[in-house]
Order: C-alpha cells, then structure tokens, then sequence
C-alpha cells in the first residue's frame, strides 16, 4: 500500500491505540483509575465471536479490564436486561457493548436502551443519539467517529466542504451526517431512494459510502481529488473456487485513480471502529469519575 492517496485505517489506529495506552497509564498513576470494559455476545455467530475476542484482545492490550459475558443463543430478554442492569451498577465497569446482531426473540433497541447512557460506548441509546443531534457532549458511535478522525487528520479544517453520505442507518450514515455537520460541511444524505446517485456522488468533496452493497460506488462517481471513506464489509467470492475476499461499497481499483484520498476494504475503516471503541471506554471511564478527559 505505497499510493499516497490511500489512507492507511491500519496504521491510524495502531497509533490512536498507542496514545490510549498512555492515558490509560497516566490515568492510573493520577487516579489509581482502569477504565473497564463489558462486552455481551449472544449465541455462536462465528463473526462475532472473531470481533469480540479482537475486542478484548486489544481492551487488555491498551492497560483496560476487559470483561466477556456469553450467553445462549435463546437467552430471554428479561435475562440478558437482568445482566446489563448488574453491569450497569459495577462500578469497574466503565463501558458496556452489546455484540450485534442479536438474536430475533430480541427487541435490539430496547437493549441498546437499558444501557446506562453514560456507559453506551457504542453511542446507540438514544440519549446519545439526540445528544449528537443536538451538538451536546455525547459518546458517538465508533465507525462514523473512527471516519472524522481520518477525514480530519487527511484534510485538516473540513468546513465548507460538500459531504455526501450513501447510507442513512442509525449506527453509521446518520451519526456520520451529524459530525459532518457539526464539522461545517455541507452535508448531503443519500440512500435507496435518492434519484441520480451517480450525479448526487459525483457533487461530493467527500464521499462516504456505508451501503452493504459490494463495489456499487463506480470510480466515474468520483469528482476528481475527492476524500472517499469506503465504510462497507461485504463478502463476495473469491478467485479461487471455495474461498471469499472482502471487498468495500466502493470499486476501488477504479476510485483510487480518481480520489485524492480513499480507504481501502480491508485496511481502511475496520481497524478503526475497535480503536474509537477503546477511546470511548477511556472517555466514559473519565467522565464517569469526573476526571478531565485527555484530547483523542
Ligand atoms: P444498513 O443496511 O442498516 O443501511 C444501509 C443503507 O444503505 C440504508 O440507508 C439504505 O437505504 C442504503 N442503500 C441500500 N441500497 C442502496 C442503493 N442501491 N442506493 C443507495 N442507498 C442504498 O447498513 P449499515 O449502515 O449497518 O452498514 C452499511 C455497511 O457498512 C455494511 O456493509 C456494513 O457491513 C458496514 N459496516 C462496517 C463497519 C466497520 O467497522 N467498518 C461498521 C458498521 C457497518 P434505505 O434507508 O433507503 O433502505
């Protein structure tokens, strides 16, 4: 990966995860203070399991206390509200994530509700929520915060920039549009039923796609020099018979020629979603204990 134009997700989160570890230190020497982390995984989704291991993996490598609590693929809900209102009460327990998806006997929002908000490290209750709509302190979701930081650190100052976002779910496209705005661009959402995609696209300066549908952003959507922030995962098969990649929403091969700056699929957005994870476990921990929270 030698083009400088493509932004390195693996190389920026190694890095926020080094200055995590600092503060993690220096939070315990001032305040005898470990910022902890519970993370809840229902069933055997082989996906998920992959996810919440890294999670921890990186949760302990950062100096915080990871915690793992797995439950049966028919836990009733009652049980596993019963689990968070316990992890809610801990007092060791900073943040609090909810692996998704959630099996179908479980109403998901109502989940992501019983969190304490103040413990919502994935930014999914909707106190935070409307607390980011309204520009108040919130913790924001980590897939969209993870993109700004990388808009950010490519662009510098971002206001007066035209954002176009392909997506409008609650867990990436609306939270992005948010930061976006909050950040001064001018913000553009777009999704299954905007008309001229291509044309709405191709007005972007900074293109974020989080569709789920593989390579569907052509690289003549892009306007020449564009930030492009491939936000998709999506599995498709692979050259030789039986095995499968991962490719972005983005045609990358096509987008790179075009882009002044873009994220690859793996590489990209991925790596920084757990890293924005463990920031947000460390501000949580800070607020919670009313220490001042460092500049991540
Ligand atoms: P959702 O399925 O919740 O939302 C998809 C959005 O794309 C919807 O708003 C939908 O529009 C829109 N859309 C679907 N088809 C089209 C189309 N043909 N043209 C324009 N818009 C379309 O997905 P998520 O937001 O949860 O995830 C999006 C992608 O990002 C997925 O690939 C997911 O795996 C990935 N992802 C990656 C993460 C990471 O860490 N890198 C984290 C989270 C997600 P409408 O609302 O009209 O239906």
């Amino acid at each position: 990966m030698t083009e400088p134009n493509i932004i390195d997700g693996k190389a920026f989160a190694a890095r926020l995860r080094a200055r995590i570890a600092e503060c993690v230190a220096a939070l315990q020497q001032s305040h005898g203070l470990t910022p902890g982390l519970a993370v809840i995984l229902v069933g055997e989704d082989p996906a998920s399991n992959v996810y919440v291991r890294n999670k921890a993996k990186q949760t302990v490598a950062c100096g915080m206390r990871s915690v793992e609590h797995r439950l049966p693929h028919d836990v009733l809900q009652a049980d596993l509200l019963s689990l968070i209102a316990e992890l809610n009460a801990d007092g060791a327990v900073h943040g609090i994530l909810v692996q998704l998806p959630l099996p179908g006997q479980i109403d998901e929002q109502a989940v992501m509700d019983a969190i304490d908000p103040q413990k919502d490290v994935d930014g999914f209750h909707v106190i935070n929520a409307g607390r980011l709509a309204v520009g108040a302190a919130a913790l924001v979701p980590c897939t969209p915060l993870g993109c700004l930081m990388m808009l950010r650190d490519r662009l510098g100052d971002l206001s007066g920039l035209a954002a176009v976002i392909v997506g409008r779910s609650n867990i990436v496209g609306k939270p992005m549009a948010a930061l976006l705005l909050a950040a001064n661009c001018t913000v553009t959402m777009a999704h299954s039923r905007t008309r001229d995609l291509p044309g709405v696209c191709r007005r972007a300066d900074i293109l974020v796609a989080a569709v789920g549908r593989s390579e569907m952003i052509r690289g003549d959507w892009i306007k020449p020099g564009a930030a492009v922030i491939d936000v998709g995962i999506n599995r498709v098969p692979g050259t030789e018979p039986g095995k499968t990649r991962l490719v972005g929403d983005v045609a990358f091969e096509e987008a790179v020629q075009v882009a002044g700056a873009i994220t690859p699929v793996p590489g990209g957005v991925g790596p920084m979603t757990i890293a924005v994870l463990l920031r947000n476990t460390l501000i949580a921990a800070c607020r919670q204990a009313g220490v001042a929270e460092p500049d991540l």
